[in-house]
């Protein structure tokens, strides 16, 4: 039985990436200090023979006994405000976080693949975004503390490859969606979700004209198994190619909740990138992968996902104190 490790398994994306390994026999060891995860994401787990937990914050040094197969190194804030909460854990997890599974991995001998982002393209001047852009980032704006700790992810990431020969693989995410994302993360998909359901006003940031490519879970979960997979090691963009901009996407989430909400404007945060698509080209080549859930049908499902969450949850709109975290 292969044994696995994923860090940031309690949330979003690790959580759905448990259960794909553990459906494709893998003995999972997850791994999360709950900063911005939920352990009710894997709750279901916990009876599992097959499923360990240890609540531990990767940012400091990481032991485990016995062998290693697999590292998905995952354990991130993802969202804006999240990372813009907790910048310094931000920077931590992306680059100390980052060092110390690579050096569990060196030490098992075990394959890693790092969680890149489309961030590291920052504002993109190319469009769409092909694996051979450098990027348009800002240091020292206030994102540059998510895309430079994920810059400097991919480039210790090469260099463990390079230098110490360590098996590694490199997936650049584009914005993903789907079941177990926080309602009040404020990521655009469950702001503008909750705010339908609450029966509140969608608020669009600047004027709305800024495009994003939405990617469901599903999809991205079977382009990183089959990154992981591979033999591919270069940074390979995961995502939907399918842009739109976030106003005719606030526009559709009015649509498919049947909500008769207002669309009300607000400030276009700093260094919010105007622009995002994925070129897919190497995905296609590489992986044989391409999305296959259109986005109106990922949509319904994590509509019905939120609206099935209980009407506490659903009230709970103030976002998660980090006050003890710093
Ligand atoms: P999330 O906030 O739901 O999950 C991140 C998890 O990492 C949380 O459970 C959190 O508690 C944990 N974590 C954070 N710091 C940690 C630390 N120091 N030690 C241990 N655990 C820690 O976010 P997500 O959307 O699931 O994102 C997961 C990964 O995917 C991140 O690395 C993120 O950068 C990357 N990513 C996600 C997207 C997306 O659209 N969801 C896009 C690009 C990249
Ligand atoms: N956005 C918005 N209203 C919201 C939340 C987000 O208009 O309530 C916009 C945000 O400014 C960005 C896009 O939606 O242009 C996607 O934001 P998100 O935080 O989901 O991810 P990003 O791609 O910016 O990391």
């Amino acid at each position: 039985m292969k044994k696995t490790l994923i860090t940031g398994a309690a949330g979003f994306l690790g959580s759905h990436l448990c259960d794909r390994f553990i459906a494709e026999g893998h003995y999972v060891i997850g791994m999360d200090n709950l900063i911005t995860g939920d352990l009710k994401n894997i709750a279901h787990l916990f009876p599992l023979e097959n499923f360990e937990f240890h609540h531990h914050d990767v940012s400091t040094f990481v032991h485990l006994e016995g062998e290693l197969d697999y590292i998905l190194h995952f354990a991130s804030p993802a969202s804006p405000i999240d990372y813009l909460k907790i910048p310094i854990e931000t920077l931590k997890v992306g680059s100390l976080g980052t060092l110390n599974l690579l050096g569990l991995a060196k030490q098992k001998n075990a394959r890693i693949l790092v969680a890149s982002t489309s961030e590291v393209y920052g504002d993109p001047l190319v469009h769409p975004q092909s694996e051979e852009y450098f990027g348009n980032v800002s240091p020292i704006g206030p994102r540059g503390v998510y895309d430079e700790a994920k810059r400097f992810m991919e480039s210790i990431t090469m260099a463990y490859h390079r230098h110490h020969g360590l098996d590694t693989r490199i997936v650049r995410i584009f914005n993903t969606y789907g079941s177990r994302m926080r309602l009040n993360d404020g990521r655009v998909v469950p702001a503008f979700m909750g705010q339908a359901l609450r029966g509140e006003d969608l608020t669009v940031f600047g004027d709305g004209s800024q495009t994003r490519s939405f990617t469901y879970i599903d999809d991205q979960v079977e382009g990183i198994y089959r990154l992981l997979m591979s033999d591919y090691v270069e940074p390979v963009n995961i995502g939907n190619p399918d842009e739109t901009t976030i106003l005719e996407f606030a526009q559709e989430i009015i649509k498919l909740t049947g909500s008769d909400q207002k669309i009300i404007y607000k400030e276009l945060p700093k260094d919010d990138p105007l622009q995002r698509q994925p070129d897919i080209s190497r995905a296609k080549e590489v992986l044989g992968w391409e999305p296959k859930v259109h986005r109106s049908e990922g949509l319904k499902k994590v509509y019905d996902y939120f609206k099935s969450l209980s009407p506490e949850e659903l009230q709970k709109k103030e976002h998660r104190d980090f006050s003890n975290n710093s």
